[in-house]
């Protein structure tokens, strides 16, 4: 690839991410493949997701621009798990058994030339999430895979930890784990609660969290019933236990907070929702939180009370 090429590859990509940017900003967190097509990117039309295999080379480009996984359903848990390798780095398998099939060459390109690719991770429910920018680092070739980094992806809601990775790989690989469900699980759970708060059914997306209601962390599943679309608020106030939600959707303010004198926040935000129902759940009865999960994490809230 001359410098020419490249700088053209890296200024169609970077005009695909800032046209994520735009499109996740204003609150939409799935993409089908309807609404990635026909984008003026550059002066050209370009599509963003392949339509039927994984991986996806426009024919205007010399390497690929995007990679997919599909959601998979229950009972195969946690999607992503199996391919993350004990360095913590996700192993994407390349297509069919022969490494020079011209989609395993296009993504050799983009490791080759230090391209940015999108990764469109399947969402439970349907559509996918985007997760940009990843690069593929190696090529294992005896193993038909790819080496995927996804470190460069912007992710405030789980930092990397500022000791040496190198010292503890396993603690690497748990985090990849969780930055892999988390935008999928987003999507999944904001769509479910049709972006609102079930608290208090605030609607600003920036504003709107996927609460675990069994923490990600802790083994739960990134699954919608594990789910609550939470404003900030109300996600700090389930975490440091100073709201509960009963197993019937019941809305549990701690003794304590409940008698304390404040202003209109307290009183509004926190206090008159006690004893409420939840205000917003999924319609479909299948997504609805798992009162097993609730009961769970209820009890936990009463004894911290
Ligand atoms: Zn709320």
């Amino acid at each position: 690839m001359t410098p020419t090429e490249r700088l053209r590859e890296l200024a169609i990509r970077h005009a695909a991410f800032a046209w994520l940017d735009k499109q996740r900003a204003a609150g939409k967190e799935t993409f089908t493949q309807e609404d990635t097509s026909n984008l003026t990117l550059g002066g050209e039309t370009f599509r963003l997701m392949p339509t039927q295999q994984g991986i996806w080379k426009p024919g205007q480009l010399r390497a690929a621009l995007a990679i997919r996984t599909v959601y998979r359903p229950e009972g195969s848990n946690r999607p992503y798990d199996d391919a993350v390798g004990l360095d913590g780095f996700y192993r994407y398998k390349m297509r069919g058994d022969d490494p020079n099939h011209y989609q395993n060459r296009a993504l050799h390109q983009a490791m080759a030339e230090r391209l940015p690719l999108i990764w469109w991770l399947g969402v439970q429910g349907g559509g996918y999430s985007a997760l940009y920018p990843i690069y593929l680092v190696a090529e294992e070739r005896s193993d038909l895979q790819f080496v995927v980094d996804i470190d460069a992806v912007p992710q405030p809601d789980i930092t990397w930890p500022s000791v040496d990775l190198e010292l503890d790989p396993a603690y690497r690989q748990q985090l990849t784990k969780l930055r892999l469900h988390q935008r999928p699980f987003r999507a999944a759970v904001l769509r479910a609660y049709r972006t609102a708060c079930a608290v208090c059914s605030f609607r600003h997306s920036e504003l709107l969290d996927a609460a675990h209601i069994h923490e990600d962390g802790a083994g739960g599943r990134p699954v919608v019933t594990n789910g609550l679309t939470l404003c900030k608020m109300h996600h700090a106030a389930y975490d440091r236990k100073i709201l509960g939600i009963t197993p019937s959707y019941e809305v549990r303010i701690n003794a304590d907070v409940l008698q304390e004198v404040d202003g209109p926040m307290l009183r509004h935000g926190i206090q008159e929702f006690h004893g409420q129902q939840l205000m917003v759940l999924p319609e479909r009865r299948t997504e609805r939180p798992d009162p097993l999960l609730l009961e769970e994490r209820f009890q936990a809230f009463l004894n911290a009370s």
